[in-house]
């Protein structure tokens, strides 16, 4: 992890929020490559989930809602940790991330607080006063929105159940113990998928959505089965009937990247509760009047980065034509094309034929995310790539020049193909895109 940690920092992946001023605990930003390949892992899963899938379509709730909302879901109420904190020095805990709740990790001191409840909705005040006639809070998951909003939707889009609606946004929570870098943040992206059907299919939909979240880690993000498993939940959340995760085999531990839940009827009884409003399905071929019940799938897409670049991190060895040495040691993220911060590099051999080479990298950024670099030895420039994770560097040299082709180098193999500058545009297509 700490290798993965300053390589991150060093090369513009993710860095703390605010460092000039310290840093913020639990907060986090992206840099150019960073937000590059988390934008790509969004647009892959939205692709999966609503642009694929003609019963599944999208919205965009704002991340303040009515506070009603949070009361109805549960989230004012339930949503707490247990917190203690050592007297002897100062840390502070979950109760339940301790493998000895009456020992402190850090120094051994049995002189713990007795568990308080900390509830981690993050709070803030709409209007011009500041008391709690006026607080509001920060959404802690993506999902209540989509329920408030479903009949809207259901209606605006013309949809029957089985139908789901789909979101990527933020979420806040004020974790106790932000860590494990970017694992456990307070402010974070989720990639929500509700699933409204009828109670006696919800089982079956449960089964489905997890079948298909788990052939979306697998054969689209290219993770190895033997490092995610399903973890079925020993204990239910108060608003499941049923509830797995998908889990990564992090440095760290087996940690959630998803959880699929079905959520049966809780949300929309409440609200419907809450609200006053009448929230019922009726099926006009069958008169039937019933309140849905959901199925959801509540992907991390922070967590999900993480666990990409852990599984893409290697070190192996090049050849090297530094004086003295045959190989040397090289960092590689192997990550998949599709969601690569930069799919394509082009390098001229020479800055003498960086004017030559333009024309290359021009055409091809319309349709790879492309990088231009001149500067350092080919070796060198072939190094930094590897470790941003760029799958196919493109050489102009001087019989470019002549055969109007180019050498195409493959990251993983190291093997070199000569590539005629027509071809190349649908030769990378069919690498980066399959
Ligand atoms: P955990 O048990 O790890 O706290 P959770 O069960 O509370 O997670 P959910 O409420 O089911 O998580 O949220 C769905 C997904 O959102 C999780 O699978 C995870 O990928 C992501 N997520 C939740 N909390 C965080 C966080 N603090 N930082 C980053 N991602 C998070």
């Amino acid at each position: 992890m700490d290798k993965l940690v300053s390589l991150c920092k060093r090369r513009g992946f993710i860095f703390q929020s605010s460092e000039l001023y310290g840093g913020i605990n639990g907060f986090w930003d992206y840099g150019p490559y960073g937000v590059a390949m988390r934008r790509a892992v969004e647009q892959l899963w939205w692709q999966e989930m609503v642009d694929s899938r003609r019963n599944v379509v999208g919205l965009d709730a704002t991340v303040i809602c009515h506070p009603e909302i949070w009361r109805a879901s549960g989230h004012l109420e339930q949503f707490a940790d247990m917190m203690t904190d050592c007297r002897e020095c100062k840390k502070r805990y979950r109760v339940d991330q301790l493998e000895d709740p009456t020992t402190c990790p850090e120094c051994g001191s049995n002189d713990l607080t007795e568990g308080r409840e900390f509830n981690l909705m993050m709070k803030t005040f709409v209007g011009p006063v500041f008391d709690e006639e006026h607080a509001a809070y920060l959404r802690a998951e993506t999902c209540q929105p989509i329920f408030t909003d479903y009949n809207q939707v259901r209606i605006s889009s013309r949809q029957k159940i089985p139908f789901g609606i789909a979101q990527v946004g933020k979420a806040f929570r004020n974790e106790i113990t932000p860590r494990r870098f970017t694992f456990r943040s307070r402010e974070f992206v989720q990639m929500e998928m509700e699933f409204f059907c009828r109670g006696n299919e919800a089982m079956d939909w449960y089964n489905y959505w997890h079948e298909e979240r788990f052939k979306f880690h697998r054969d689209q993000l290219g993770f190895d089965e033997n490092v995610l498993r399903v973890e079925p939940h020993d204990e239910l959340p108060h608003y499941a009937q049923a509830a797995a995760d998908i889990e990564y085999a992090f440095p760290f531990g087996w940690g959630e990247l998803e959880g699929i839940h079905n959520r049966g009827t809780w949300d929309l009884t409440r609200h419907q509760e809450y609200s006053g409003e009448d929230l019922q399905y009726v099926d006009h071929d069958t008169q039937e009047r019933f309140t849905p019940s959901v199925v959801e799938t509540s992907c991390g897409l922070d967590r999900l980065f993480l666990a990409l670049l852990c599984d893409a991190y290697t070190e192996d060895y090049a050849e090297t034509q530094k004086e003295g040495r045959e190989q040397e040691q090289r960092v590689v993220l192997r990550i998949t094309p599709r969601i690569a911060p930069v799919q394509v590099a082009v390098l001229p051999l020479s800055r003498r034929l960086a004017d030559n080479t333009e024309g290359i990298y021009e055409d091809l950024k319309r349709q790879f995310r492309t990088e231009f670099d001149v500067t350092g030895s080919i070796g060198k420039r072939y190094r930094r790539q590897d470790e941003i994770g760029t799958p196919f560097c493109v050489t102009f040299d001087f019989d470019s020049l002549e055969d109007q082709a180019v050498t195409v180098r493959d990251r993983d193999t190291m093997t070199q193909e000569r590539v005629g500058v027509d071809q190349l545009k649908s030769y990378l297509a069919g690498k980066v895109y399959g």
